[in-house]
């Protein structure tokens, strides 16, 4: 989906023609379960207006653009898993046998769908050409199609749309290297052009086809894209707004208003089934930027140039002339103070589990977010809003010694302290812990990465600037205990803590991050000053919101069996208490 690009016979035709992204803000999909195939990751639903196929606007063949048929399909899906009827499942089911059909089958460009169009405009692509977007698009309706009705055409057609993402765009596919790593080329261009909407919405559709068919050489592709858009996001982020394109135009192409909403709400879409720290940053810089209309002026002086338009309003422009260095703009401290808690469990070079990250992984992280001009504090700092402008807490649950050996020397090297949230009874007892969850790894080669730090040892964080906080004394799931139970997991960590680190210990991390009305209050009661929960959302003191972060690898083979602790957790208290959907944590085991 472009705004600069478009087919060049335009009217009624076009689905987009009627439903600008303004008049229909595209927002995060409302049925998202991660690890599974169910609703679609933004809300397509109000592309499709009626359900039967074909669309009444879908034009001949060789003037189609194949993303707009994908996301009738899947809008269709949407209405079909939102329970308006059977009909809507025919209606997605009529473009999948379409594109069943018109799908390549041999040579070089199969699994393709060709347009038969040439593209002007932006970017000049003559037909046939393919677009990563497409592919992606297709094989995310093809895949929950297939879920539906067991046809195997479907399956095995969603296969064969990754091909093409997998051929360099320079010899008929669709793949480009980004900073060494390959993104997917909504239009393959050469120079490439590294459209951010398009690349994401093919990535989706080859993380849908690991979920659903192919978790090994799928499951590789989006691990590996996802480490590439993580490490090179802040390529579309100017400064001031987000950029829609990173060809080499004379000056960069400034997303319009609704690409730049669009961006935001794919990278919150984005935090619910992969979050990433670098997502985080980039959307929220996102979302403050709209929060400007001066910047919008700004960008909306500057899409007008990169069109070789006149600017509508001419005295704005004149007022507010762009200028090559954007970063780093002065801007009012109310709109930056920002702060970050980013949850951590353990980290180990070796552990295969979703609970670690290598420590390399975390100096990328957290390079990054010095970069961007993060200072760290620790979450009690946040708590008490004794914080500057722009602050990460990074915090690590359960106690692991690994954080110890791994995770402190490289946040001594940046300069950041960081937050331990400990179960206080495990402390130091020299063997593995355990609790459901992580108990899987004892009587494995992995049993050591489950040791507990010392009291020693967290005395020497403590002496670093670190926070010592409680993880509660065993690791219990709060909201099943007793009143009584409940605070004693609640104070005998804390004085434990306390008379250990000779000091108080302020702050709580709720163990799987699982607590309720009563747990909320009774940390207030025992005298915390706040506690942090395991899902983004509002800032609130005895469920403030983190960033987990877990290991994807692992992710992905564990996603395959997350789907249903995801239904459960859905069906809980806590599920229903999280208002907003893109707070569903998803494959957190602890
Ligand atoms: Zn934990």
């Amino acid at each position: 989906m472009a705004s600069a690009p478009r087919p060049t016979k335009r009217g009624s035709t076009d689905p987009d023609f009627f439903s600008s992204a303004r008049s229909f803000p595209i927002t995060v999909g409302t049925n998202v379960r991660p690890g599974e195939l169910h609703g679609y990751y933004v809300d397509l639903s109000f592309k499709a207006e009626t359900p039967s196929w074909p669309p009444p606007w879908l034009p001949p063949r060789d003037q189609q653009l194949h993303v707009s048929t994908a996301q009738w399909g899947i809008g269709a899906y949407e209405r079909y898993i939102a329970g308006e009827g059977e009909q809507w499942l025919e209606a997605a089911r009529g473009a999948a046998d379409h594109f069943v059909k018109e799908q390549v089958r041999d040579g070089v460009r199969r699994g393709a769908w060709l347009h038969g169009m040439p593209m002007h405009h932006t970017f000049l692509l003559r037909p046939p050409w393919i677009s990563a977007m497409a592919q992606g698009e297709v094989a995310s309706l093809l895949t929950r199609v297939h879920k539906e009705t067991g046809d195997d055409r479907y399956a095995e057609s969603a296969l064969m749309a990754l091909e093409p993402l997998r051929i360099s765009s320079l010899r008929g596919g669709t793949e480009a290297l980004l900073g060494g790593g390959p993104f997917y080329e909504e239009y393959p261009t050469d120079p490439p052009s590294f459209v951010l909407n398009g690349g994401i919405y093919a990535m989706w559709g080859v993380y849908d086809v690991s979920i659903g068919l192919d978790p090994d050489r799928a499951g590789r592709d989006w691990a590996d894209s996802l480490d590439v858009l993580a490490s090179n996001i802040h390529r579309w982020d100017c400064g001031y707004w987000s950029i829609y394109d990173l060809f080499p135009h004379p000056v960069p192409n400034v997303a319009s208003s609704a690409y730049h909403l669009l961006h935001t709400t794919q990278l919150r879409a984005m935090q619910l089934i992969a979050p990433r720290p670098e997502f985080e940053v980039t959307a929220s810089n996102f979302e403050r930027y709209s929060q400007s209309r001066l910047n919008e002026g700004r960008a909306f002086a500057t899409k007008s140039a990169s069109r070789m338009v006149v600017p509508r309003n001419r005295l704005l422009a004149h007022r507010l002339p762009w200028s090559e260095s954007r970063r780093g703009q002065k801007v009012k401290s109310g709109r930056l103070a920002h702060s970050l808690v980013l949850a951590y469990h353990a980290v180990s070079p070796h552990w295969p589990s979703s609970l670690a990250v290598t420590p390399g992984r975390l100096r990328e992280h957290l390079e990054m977010l010095v970069r961007y001009g993060y200072v760290g504090a620790t979450f009690a700092d946040v708590i008490r809003g004794d914080v500057s402008a722009k602050t990460v807490a990074v915090t690590f649950d359960d106690g692991f010694q690994s954080v110890i050996k791994h995770a402190f020397p490289v946040m001594s090297e940046l300069g950041l302290p960081g937050t331990i949230f400990v179960p206080a009874g495990l402390m130091g007892l020299g063997a593995p812990m355990r609790w459901s969850g992580i108990d899987k790894w004892l009587d494995t080669e992995w049993e050591n990465e489950l040791m507990p730090a010392t009291w020693d040892e967290l005395r020497q964080l403590q002496d670093a600037g670190w926070e010592i906080a409680s993880h509660t004394w065993s690791h219990a799931r709060l909201p099943q205990l007793s009143d009584d139970e409940l605070a004693t997991e609640l104070s005998r960590s804390r004085d434990r803590i306390s008379q250990e680190m000779g000091g108080p210990c302020e702050t709580l991390a709720y163990p799987y991050g699982d607590y309720d009305d009563r747990v909320r209050e009774l940390a207030r009661e025992t005298g915390y000053a706040g506690a942090a929960s395991m899902h983004p959302g509002p800032e609130s003191p005895y469920c403030w919101p983190r960033i987990g972060i877990y290991s994807i690898d692992e992710g992905v083979r564990y996603r395959l069996k997350a789907s249903s602790a995801v239904r459960r957790l859905r069906s809980s208290r806590l599920g229903q208490a999280l208002e907003y959907r893109r707070h569903l944590p998803g494959r957190h085991p602890s």
